[in-house]
């Protein structure tokens, strides 16, 4: 394929606007290539949520904190903290143990990326459902017909499952695909009416149903009530519960949470359940993405490389080097 790039500049489409999509995209903008995103979400983020419930309380349900091991990540977070988007969340603990720093969106998790995705031509609520071969190029198409636009390198970032679907064509991606696993992860959001009679701001649990109890309100620039936490069940109460109405899970996750923090629960002003299908990676894939033959679909994510939202922007950046390696090379 040739790419005068005077008569045609290559038409580059990423799914997925979550940290993976959003830092490959940067990268490529960065490099002068002009890249569109789609998102079937509302918002910017993925799995780095933040949602408001009626009442005001903010709640981040998804990705928890952020830990930096590469130089080039902390470059990143210091730039995020320096733009208001992140800070460092310090809570009282429940449990021992030394760690790395934890950094969180500010005012929630799903403001961070926001000044990446400042410059960035991202369409949401737009789940692509179709991907079809068209000369050299790809037809990336939505089940309604709004979207029916022609690519010469598609990326997607969506989980294993989802990506494979749209990588129908390709066998030997699609066995790379099937490799990975990912668990599942029931989140509770809940305000109390009181103070819930503990000593921390944030817990894990090693054993049963709940994994993870966090006080919105000691999160930086939460603000909300004071009686606002979220709640994760572990992998595997939650592979185990999968398919039980958000209702049902709110009202198992609370006598869980009875039980983990060995009191009775105050009275609850909210309780929402949320079902990460694909919450946490388990088997990874061991390289940082996955292309065809002729390197025009990549797939990328955290299930690349592991489960955090640092494996999600080394697998974006790595991918952003080989596509604009393969146009420029073309
Ligand atoms: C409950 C929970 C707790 C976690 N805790 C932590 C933590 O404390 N620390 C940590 O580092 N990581 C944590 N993680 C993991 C972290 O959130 C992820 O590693 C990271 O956010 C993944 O980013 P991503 O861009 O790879 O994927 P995602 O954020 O999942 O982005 C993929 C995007 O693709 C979109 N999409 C999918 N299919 C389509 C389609 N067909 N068309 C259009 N769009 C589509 C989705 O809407 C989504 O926005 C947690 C995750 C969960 C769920």
């Amino acid at each position: 394929m040739q790419h005068d790039r005077k008569t045609h500049s290559p038409r580059i489409a990423i799914i997925g606007a979550g940290m993976a999509g959003i830092s490959c995209a940067h990268a490529l903008q960065q490099r002068d290539f002009a890249v569109t995103l789609f998102d079937k979400s509302r918002g910017i983020g993925g799995r780095l949520a933040t949602r408001r419930i009626e009442g005001g309380d903010s709640f981040d349900h998804g990705a928890q904190y952020i830990t930096t091991r590469s130089a080039d990540f902390s470059a990143l977070i210091d730039r995020l903290r320096h733009d208001g988007a992140a800070d460092e969340w310090q809570p009282r603990l429940g449990t021992d143990g030394a760690h790395h720093p934890w950094f969180v969106g500010t005012p929630g998790m799903s403001a961070l990326l926001k000044p990446l995705a400042e410059k960035l031509d991202i369409r949401l609520s737009t789940t692509v459902s179709t991907l079809e071969r068209s000369g050299n190029a790809w037809q990336l198409q939505t089940a309604d017909g709004a979207l029916f636009e022609s690519f010469d390198v598609v990326i997607s970032t969506a989980p294993p499952v989802q990506t494979r679907a749209l990588f129908a064509d390709d066998t030997l991606m699609q066995t790379s695909l099937d490799a990975v696993r990912m668990a599942p992860c029931w989140t509770l959001m809940i305000t109390f009416a009181a103070p819930l009679a503990v000593d921390f701001d944030a817990r894990r649990f090693d054993t049963g149903a709940i994994s993870w109890l966090a006080r919105q309100a000691s999160r930086p620039e939460h603000g909300g009530s004071r009686h606002a936490w979220v709640v994760h069940a572990g992998a595997e109460w939650s592979a185990e519960h999968l398919e039980l109405t958000p209702e049902q899970a709110a009202g198992a996750m609370q006598r869980e949470l009875a039980r983990a923090v060995g009191q009775a629960l105050p009275d609850t002003i909210v309780a929402q359940a949320h079902r990460w299908r694909y919450a946490m990676t388990t088997q990874a894939l061991g390289q940082p993405f996955l292309t065809n033959t002729d390197r025009s679909l990549f797939a990328g994510g955290d299930w690349c490389l592991g489960a955090s939202v640092e494996c999600a922007y080394r697998s974006g950046v790595a991918i952003a080097e080989a596509v604009s390696k393969r146009l420029r090379t073309d």
